[in-house]
């Protein structure tokens, strides 16, 4: 029998097998398999790939910092920011890791304990309490399999099984489809733009270079004409100048936004929430990773002492973090105002000028030089 059955290899999910996993017996369960890199484009997770600063500096304070392979190109120090109704645009610096997603999370999940069990390739499907234990159901292509464990762990992100399984009463995030397309650029753009479109979707839009394509992605409303207004987005950047060749990949996965604090949920009775499956992600920008290493972090703190009345511990760690989420709906509620957006944009407060376009003769005069 395990001690902790963690659902999910994401980021929070591999942080929290790295750091529990010498102390406890640990099995990590994902539907993913982490061993093969997937042909072209795409990361096998619908992601913009982007380590914001406050992922950053979680990084250092958990002592690791990034391998090459992990590394994307171009690397990005500015923001594009558009508001297309009132046609104001302005950049901001703002520093960026672009990285490879894939890599990203295998990464993470080598650095668990080489006690740590990984089973790859097969998901959770249900759970049910035993007494002093559960017994997890996994399916994979090889059939149904039992295991049993202590603690079950949801780290299986916005489309939580984990969750829905055992909170399902609970209140739960907004929730929205993100949709992505990776297309060939045909533009140099060494920037991250953020786009606010309200025919669109009431969150924001984006695109970010990754080695030669773009990505052009949005998250919007879920419903029958979320694939419109996502074709309606590209049209949009297409009218504001932004040049694009054929779509290489498409992908697309449920994000949530907590716009409430009781929408974050932590668990309890032997079960724990973490990362995304928890409601922890900025309803402002959707900066998912600082939030899935903090709330790993906790619950492992929370697991230090004991497995006895971690679920209360860990609810007590994580209450900074849940004002921090309504912190960032105080700056929401600004960034997505039009009035109020509009008015900061076009005081040009913070931003830089900002000249991207290279000029041939400047490229050929600074070969010369
Ligand atoms: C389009 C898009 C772009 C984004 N861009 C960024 C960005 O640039 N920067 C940023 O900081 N955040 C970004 N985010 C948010 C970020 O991806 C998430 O917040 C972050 O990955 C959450 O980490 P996690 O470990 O909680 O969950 P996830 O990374 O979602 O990991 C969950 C894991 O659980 C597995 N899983 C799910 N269900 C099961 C099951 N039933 N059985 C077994 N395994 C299961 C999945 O395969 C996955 O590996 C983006 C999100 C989306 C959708």
């Amino acid at each position: 029998m395990y001690d902790v059955a963690i659902i999910g290899a994401g980021p929070a999910g591999s942080t929290l097998a790295r750091l529990i996993g010498e102390k406890y017996k640990t099995v990590i369960i994902d539907k993913r398999c982490f061993r093969n890199i997937p042909e072209g484009y795409g990361s096998g997770k619908c992601c913009g790939g982007l380590l914001a600063p406050d992922a950053q500096a979680m990084l250092a304070k958990l002592g690791l910092a990034l391998p090459r392979e992990v590394h994307s190109e171009p690397q990005l120090f500015v923001v594009r920011v558009i508001d297309i109704q009132r046609n104001l645009e302005r950049y901001y610096q703002r520093y960026y890791i672009n990285m490879d997603r894939w890599q990203f999370d295998r990464w993470l999940l080598s650095l668990a304990p080489a006690s740590v069990d990984i089973i790859e390739k097969t998901r959770l499907k249900t759970f049910e309490k035993n007494s002093d234990h559960f017994d997890l159901s996994l399916k994979s292509n090889a059939g149904t399999r039992k295991i049993k464990a202590k603690l079950v762990i949801g780290a299986d992100g916005g489309f939580s099984r984990v969750r829905k399984l055992a909170f399902n009463t609970k209140p739960f995030p907004k929730k929205y489809i993100s949709i992505q397309h990776w297309v060939e650029m045909e533009d140099d753009q060494p920037f991250f733009s953020s786009i606010f479109d309200s025919d669109v979707t009431d969150y924001y839009s984006w695109t970010i270079p990754k080695r030669n394509a773009l990505i052009i992605g949005t998250a919007v409303t879920p419903g029958a004409d979320a694939y419109d207004k996502f074709n309606l987005l590209k049209s949009r950047l297409k009218q504001h100048g932004y040049r694009f060749g054929e779509t290489l990949h498409t992908e697309g996965a449920y994000i949530l936004r907590p716009v409430r604090q009781k929408q974050i949920c932590t668990g309890k009775d032997s079960i724990a929430l973490i990362g995304e499956a928890a409601g922890f992600i900025s309803p402002s920008s959707a900066e998912g990773f600082s939030y899935a290493f903090k709330s790993a972090s906790l619950l492992a703190k929370a697991l230090r002492p004991g497995l006895k009345g971690f679920e209360k511990r860990y609810r007590t760690y994580a209450g900074p973090l849940k004002t921090n989420i309504a912190m960032k709906n105080i700056k929401s509620r600004i960034l997505y105002n039009p009035f109020l957006r509009g008015m900061i944009m076009r005081t040009g407060i913070n931003s830089m000028n900002i000249n991207f376009r290279t000029d041939p003769a400047t490229s050929l005069a600074f070969n010369n030089y």
